[in-house]
């Protein structure tokens, strides 16, 4: 299948493909890793093989059911994927064989968002749940999430929804990219535009939370706050750039006020991402009035409000947020560059590399919060 050429590649042409997948049979329970067969790439579509898929919490709030992304079960879930291009569908002509891709959300082009100056939610990113299984699995029907499903040894997806990158950066930092890693970066330097001399207060240093910070430093902030129950954080973040460390499990109801008082009114920007509904509020809140801009990273439980006191906005505080950092495909080959010299740490923030077997216990780890970020090898 690798590189067939004639009359070879045109027989197994409309074949399925074998290969293994971590399937999520229903909300709630474990993956099961199992042999599928995948739909080949018809039109528009490319194969690719595998190389690393990095473990998002995003994927872990999808699989216990109770995330506000659209997804529709049983799924191969993943949206972290770097690998290599094996096969491509009519009409793709811009991917061959052997090209390095990372996937990413899509960009069309042409629709009003991929024109706008600053979107980077292409009109093709949605409705990816209402597209029909992709695969099977023992006969079963099994979808792809997102409509790209990394947690097997192949995935097929739309040209759209991958970026190809240099041969030279390795598959598991790449991987991170395609949505952690790019996720905080981005949300610090595109999204928010943190600038010179700032002061930013990070909720939640995570696999994206820690990107944020590296993204703040990039961005030249001198004031850098970490906050994190978990303190086994703080190490890793004052190494990547966070100039302060505030565990809310021993500052208690204080946690607003003593961020307050330790940025002199509130931060330049805070970020919330826990995904957590409490720290979001406490992001907004020590967002400095006049200017302060808060911005969501963390993708909160479904249904679960947030409470804004439009007086706060009045006053000048600011509420946005963002998906992917606010970065489309095409500004990706700028962040492997800027990775590739040096200017951000990935390697000792993957603390974990499994085979795709162990991704059960990948998840466990996450929730236990042990280790930084864990990606699939392949
Ligand atoms: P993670 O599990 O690696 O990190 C979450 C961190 O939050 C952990 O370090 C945890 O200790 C910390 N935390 C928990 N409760 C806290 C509290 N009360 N105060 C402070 N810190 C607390 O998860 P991740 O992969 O970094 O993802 C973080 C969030 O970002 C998730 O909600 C995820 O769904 C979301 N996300 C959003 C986007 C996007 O495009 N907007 C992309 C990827 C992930
Ligand atoms: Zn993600």
């Amino acid at each position: 299948m690798l590189h067939m050429e004639g009359e070879q590649r045109e027989r197994l042409q409309g074949v399925p493909i074998k290969t293994t997948a971590a399937i999520a049979f229903r909300p709630g329970q474990p993956f099961i890793v199992a042999d599928v067969e995948l739909d080949p790439p018809d039109a528009g579509k490319v194969l690719v093989q595998t190389m690393a898929a990095g473990l998002c919490h995003t994927d872990l709030g999808v699989r216990e059911g109770n995330s506000p992304i659209p997804v529709q079960f049983p799924v191969v879930l993943g949206h972290e994927g770097a690998g290599i291009v094996l096969e491509v569908g009519a009409g793709v002509h811009d991917l061959k064989p052997g090209d390095h891709v990372v996937s990413f959300a899509p960009e069309c082009g042409r629709c009003g968002s991929c024109r706008h100056p600053t979107g980077n939610l292409c009109d093709s990113t949605f409705g990816h749940h209402m597209l029909g299984p992709t695969m099977t699995s023992g006969g079963t029907p099994i979808h792809a999430g997102y409509g790209i499903g990394t947690f097997a040894k192949h995935f097929v997806t739309d040209r759209m929804r991958l970026v190809a990158v240099r041969k030279d950066a390795p598959f598991d930092e790449i991987s991170y990219l395609s949505c952690g890693a790019t996720t905080g970066i981005g949300a610090a330097m595109i999204s928010a535009k943190v600038h010179t001399g700032a002061s930013v207060i990070i909720f939640g240093l995570g696999g994206i939370g820690l990107n944020i910070i590296q993204g703040a430093r990039l961005a030249g902030a001198t004031t850098i706050i970490g906050v994190d129950i978990n303190p086994a954080k703080e190490a890793i973040a004052r190494r990547l750039g966070a100039t302060e460390y505030v565990n809310p499990s021993i500052v208690g109801d204080g946690i607003v006020g003593l961020l307050n008082e330790m940025t002199r009114g509130g931060a330049d920007f805070t970020f919330e991402a826990a995904g957590r509904i409490d720290t979001m509020q406490q992001a907004f809140a020590t967002a400095r009035i006049g200017w302060g801009v808060c911005t969501i990273v963390g993708v909160a439980p479904a249904g679960e409000t947030m409470k804004v006191l439009p007086y706060d906005l009045i006053m000048g505080r600011k509420l946005q947020g963002n998906t992917l950092g606010g970065v489309r495909g095409s500004q990706l080959s700028t962040l492997v560059d800027l990775l590739m010299e040096g200017r951000f740490d990935l390697k000792s923030l993957i603390t974990d590399r499994l085979p795709l077997e162990d991704i059960n216990a990948g998840y466990d780890k996450m929730r236990r919060g042990e280790g930084l970020r864990s990606v699939l090898i392949f």
